[in-house]
């Protein structure tokens, strides 16, 4: 039996064990030479798409935008379907959030990803400098179930705007999706007689991903739990492909005496509770002043109770995707209660939309020795902690391996800008909770062990970019003054230059 991940992992995948067909039967894994072909579709596909300018690019990828606009219900029948969440989630947080991604791509990508020119310094003067930003090929795009089109679209968007063609692996839990987003680039293509092969889908467990990173692509991008990551990125090194990943979080929320209490317990219960926690940069811990600790508390048990947890519009939540997940949570929920914490409100196990799930769960008398305080969830739970002062709550906040996402609440900007500059994480959202990634602009990643790169933003489009430098003579003069024969005065002019350039 091939083993493809660490075998004691929970995530463990092995070709005879195969969990698309496990779950989706109609579905199967597809086969090395299938992903092969692939990525040879795509790099034909590529050798006509890279030679379009940006402009070109774009006026395609606005027919992109348009052709989904246009299919929006029949995307959330399918989100809803692979994962279980409301529809509004599927609609606001995945294609809503992907529209404005592309619209943002399409309005900026001509300035970021325009050549540049740069100064050439004083001793350089007779040279000019130009930055490009070039295609690097074909970028295999491999991503999770949480949200399956978000998370799918964006690197998807970010490469073909950076004139690259994409082979995506979509999760084997909510292959559906990754499927339809196939049906729409074929659609557009078919529809305009062009480019039809522009994105190439591969459906398949674990190890089809893994299939992919070795498939010769120029660049992989990764979003998916810590351990598969660190996986993919091994992998990638034996042929030395760039990846970029984007992994997991315990996102922390910090919430200082001065804050406005209402809004904050809103925010918690929003951001630890929307699409069931299963959020890569949802509220997974949440430290509160001691102050005001009983007073917040007590707002979002309240909040938490009246919370509507089932199927279809009308719901605030809907189902966890599925067993493994739910699995997951109950373990850290038993944990947690072992070691002395106390479960206020939820934590039963639910059936929704025919999948087990959890009731949503608010839990004091939390600490660090407990799991749910320290490794992810990916579930309904608010875990809340007190802290004395500033300077505690930021050494709680830090305390992890991750660095995703985290949030600061107070009305003193000044001890805002403490936690600002101080939390460990790839972003920081100021009195709210996760917006962040809904900012087209921010680029969006993690620092430690939640990631390497980024998505969004220019930072994003120049990932999915070969950076090369064009240094031009000017002149066109007969020689320069390094080049041999040297002139015996380069050397004392050289010194002479030292001294007064460093004086
Ligand atoms: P996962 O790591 O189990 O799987 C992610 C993808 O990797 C899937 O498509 C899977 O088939 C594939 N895969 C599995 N084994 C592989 C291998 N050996 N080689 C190549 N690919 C392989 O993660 P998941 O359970 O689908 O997603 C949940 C995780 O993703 C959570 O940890 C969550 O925090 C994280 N996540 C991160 C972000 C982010 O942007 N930082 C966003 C969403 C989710």
């Amino acid at each position: 039996m091939t083993s493809v991940i660490d075998p004691k992992s929970e995530t463990v995948e092995t070709k005879q064990m195969s969990l698309l067909e496990q779950l989706h039967p109609d579905l199967k894994d597809a086969t090395v030479d299938e992903v092969n072909k692939a990525v040879a579709t795509s790099r034909e596909c590529f050798s006509k798409w890279s030679k379009l300018t940006i402009r070109e690019r774009v006026l395609y990828l606005r027919k992109v935008r348009k052709e989904i606009a246009n299919s929006i219900d029949e995307i959330v029948d399918v989100i809803v379907a692979d994962t279980g969440k409301i529809p509004v989630e599927a609609l606001v947080n995945e294609i809503l959030v992907t529209l404005e991604l592309i619209k943002w791509y399409e309005n900026n990508v001509d300035r970021i990803l325009g050549n540049q020119r740069v100064s050439t310094g004083l001793l350089m003067a007779h040279k000019r400098g130009e930055i490009r930003y070039q295609p690097l090929g074909v970028v295999g795009i491999i991503s999770p179930w949480n949200y399956p089109l978000t998370l799918s679209m964006g690197p998807i968007m970010a490469a073909l705007f950076a004139g690259n063609t994409v082979v995506v692996k979509p999760s084997e839990v909510t292959p559906h999706v990754g499927i339809k987003v196939g049906e729409i680039f074929k659609r557009v293509g078919q529809k305009y007689g062009e480019f039809e092969n522009l994105v190439q889908v591969v459906v398949g467990s674990g190890f089809v991903g893994e299939y992919l990173v070795r498939s010769g692509v120029d660049k992989v991008a990764f979003t998916g739990s810590v351990k598969t990551g660190k996986h993919v990125m091994a992998v990638a090194s034996e042929t030395l492909t760039p990846v970029v990943l984007e992994l997991g979080g315990k996102d922390p929320m910090v919430v200082l005496e001065d804050a406005n209490i209402d809004r904050a317990a809103r925010g918690a219960v929003w951001g630890a509770f929307t699409n069931s926690g299963q959020t890569c940069m949802a509220v997974e811990r949440v430290y509160v002043h001691e102050k005001i600790f009983d007073k917040f508390v007590e707002k979002v048990v309240d909040l938490t109770s009246k919370l509507r947890q089932g199927e279809g519009s009308g719901m605030d939540l809907g189902a966890m995707t599925w067993q493994r997940q739910t699995d997951i949570v109950k373990r850290h929920l038993k944990d947690a209660v072992d070691r002395g914490a106390k479960v206020l409100v939820g934590g039963e196990d639910v059936i929704v939309n025919s999948r087990a799930s959890i009731s949503p769960a608010v839990l004091v008398d939390v600490d660090h020795t407990m799991d749910i305080m320290t490794q992810e969830t990916f579930g309904p739970v608010l875990p809340i902690m007190k802290f004395k002062d500033d300077e505690e709550g930021l050494k709680l906040a830090n305390d992890s391996v991750y660095g995703l996402n985290s949030s600061v609440w107070s009305k003193n900007s000044t001890r805002i800008e403490y936690f600002v500059r101080n939390m460990q994480a790839g972003n920081v959202c100021v009195n709210d909770t996760m917006v962040s990634y809904a900012i087209s602009a921010l680029p969006f990643g993690g620092v430690r062990e939640s990631g390497i790169g980024r998505t969004h933003g220019e930072e994003g489009l120049r990932e999915m970019s070969q950076i090369k430098s064009v240094a031009y003579d000017r002149f066109n003069l007969k020689t320069e003054i390094q080049w041999m024969p040297i002139a015996s005065w380069l050397e004392p002019m050289a010194k002479k230059l030292i001294k007064f350039r460093n004086r």
